[in-house]
């Protein structure tokens, strides 16, 4: 039987995997393959929590594929040639891959296609990540989208029958000789010292724990999501998105499994529409490419951002603000490698609003200790609460982050469980803790005596930014 190298990248699975499937349907043995190329990435090469959870899952892929009679075969250093190589050692005919949408990879995956194709072989790619592709979705103009209502009605209302795939039960190693190549254990991914060990108390990376994250949110919170998903308190979202990112699972399996649970069609439509949020990230990142790094929005070019300031900066990546919601968030994101929706709202909106930190900062620092990070979603998710970007909240909404903490963490739950120093802190003064030092000082002697600013002044600072700009 002829042999095909399979090329994995951001699509860590063998249940529902185009690639995988399309090889096996034209009669190839497949030979996998997995190139760590971090320089290939432009200026977005995975950050440390991400290639801390990347190593796990790449050790569960290799697993999955020894059980059925195969291994990942683990290369370093330029894409092309690792796979040329490989493809010369065991005389394989075809490259079989899913695609990935960030620009730089784009580019470089269309010149590796180029190149592939030019040496005699097969190249092929699919699309393994994504309901519909960015360029599925237009408007009747022919233009892309910029509003995500508009997006998603079209293309929630166009999206056809879902097909799915599973695993193939065995899938033998080629005949052919095998190249010499390591194992994922070789790849310089995991840290050091082990801070990522919070990493995994809720989550555990590669495809059968994604699985495992599905069926634990359907059973128990897909029903209950459209109210539970604002409550940080509370488990109420499905933690899905690192198994999203590394295409752990696929997003259309995430959805047939869904849709075909007995959860209200509400709870399901509200989830769904979730996942909508994440197809626009990409729709946005492909056809404005420039947004990973500047405004979307241009007016935005000549706001005046504060310049930054070191020591405020670090307070808020390490959670010393003195805005307990802020710190919780920040301490949740550094041990857990995630931190929930809402409150990645929050803490950007006081970094970019109050602070007036230019949102690439924050967007920086989520790049390298989010387990989930993902240029699209992570550009659209700065420039939202930014306001610079698409279908941004309007810039003159500023999160006041007490009261939104007095509204969706009203027990103070969230707050106590990731600032344990404030965990004896009444209700009526958790979120604002200044307000009563003594209580504080008591409770609490080495947080923060007062919030690192002022947020009703800040807060007309950045509208009168805002007004200037408007006067331009
Ligand atoms: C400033 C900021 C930065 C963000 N950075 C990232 C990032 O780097 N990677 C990332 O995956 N998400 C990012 N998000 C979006 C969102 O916070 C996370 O997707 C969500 O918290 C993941 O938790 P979950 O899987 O439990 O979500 P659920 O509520 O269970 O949602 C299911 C899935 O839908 C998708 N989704 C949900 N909300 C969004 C959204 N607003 N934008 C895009 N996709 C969404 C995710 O894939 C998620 O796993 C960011 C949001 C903000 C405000």
């Amino acid at each position: 039987m002829p042999t095909a190298l399979l090329w994995f990248r951001n699509d860590l699975r063998l249940d529902d995997n185009p690639a995988l499937q399309a090889a096996l349907a034209r009669g190839f043995r497949l030979l996998p393959v997995y190139v760590h190329a971090p320089r290939e990435e432009g200026d977005w090469a995975p950050g440390a929590a991400s290639n801390a959870w990347r190593a796990r899952s790449l050790v569960a892929l290799d697993a999955a594929l020894r059980a059925r009679g195969n291994r990942l075969h683990c290369a370093r250093g330029d894409s092309l040639e690792a796979l040329r190589g490989i493809a010369k050692a065991s005389g394989a005919e075809a490259v079989f891959w899913n695609r990935r949408y960030e620009p730089a990879i784009e580019a470089r995956d269309a010149a590796i296609k180029r190149a592939l194709r030019g040496d005699g072989l097969h190249a092929e790619s699919f699309n393994g990540s994504l309901l519909r592709e960015p360029w599925d979705v237009q408007t009747q103009q022919g233009d892309p989208y910029r509003v995500f209502t508009a997006y998603w009605k079209t293309a929630s209302s166009t999206r056809g029958a879902l097909r799915t795939s599973t695993a193939p039960r065995v899938l033998p190693a080629p005949d052919a000789p095998l190249p010499h190549t390591a194992g994922p254990q070789s790849l310089p991914l995991l840290p050091a010292s082990r801070w990522d060990a919070g990493f995994h108390d809720d989550a555990t990376p590669g495809e059968a724990g994604a699985m495992h994250a599905l069926r634990r949110f359907i059973d128990t919170g897909l029903a209950d999501y459209a109210q539970a998903r604002d409550v940080p308190g509370r488990d109420g979202t499905s933690r899905l998105s690192p198994h999203l990112h590394f295409g752990e699972i696929s997003v259309q399996r995430v959805v047939a499994e869904v849709e075909a649970s007995t959860a209200p069609p509400a709870a399901i439509a509200a989830f769904v529409r979730e996942l909508g949020w994440r197809e626009f990230a990409y729709h946005l990142m492909h056809h404005f490419p420039h947004t990973v790094e500047r405004n979307l929005n241009p007016r935005f070019d000549d706001l005046q951002w504060a310049k930054p300031d070191p020591g405020l900066l670090t307070a808020w990546q390490q959670g010393r603000t003195g805005i307990p919601i802020i710190d919780a968030g920040m301490r949740q994101l550094w041990h857990a490698g995630w931190m929930h929706n809402r409150v990645r709202m929050l803490v950007a909106s006081l970094l970019t609003k109050n602070l007036r930190m230019h949102w690439s900062l924050g967007a920086r620092w989520f790049w390298d200790t989010l387990v989930d990070a993902d240029l699209a979603s992570n550009t659209l998710g700065w420039q939202w609460v930014a306001g610079t970007g698409a279908d941004a909240a309007p810039y003159f909404r500023i999160f006041n982050p007490v009261l939104q903490a007095q509204r969706f963490d009203a027990d103070g739950a969230y707050v106590r469980r990731w600032l344990p120093e404030l965990a004896g802190l009444p209700d009526a003064v958790l979120h604002a803790p200044w307000k009563q030092p003594a209580l504080l000082r008591q409770h609490a002697p080495r947080y923060p005596r007062e919030p690192v600013v002022d947020l009703a002044a800040s807060r007309e600072m950045a509208l009168a930014a805002y007004q200037a700009l408007r006067q331009r």
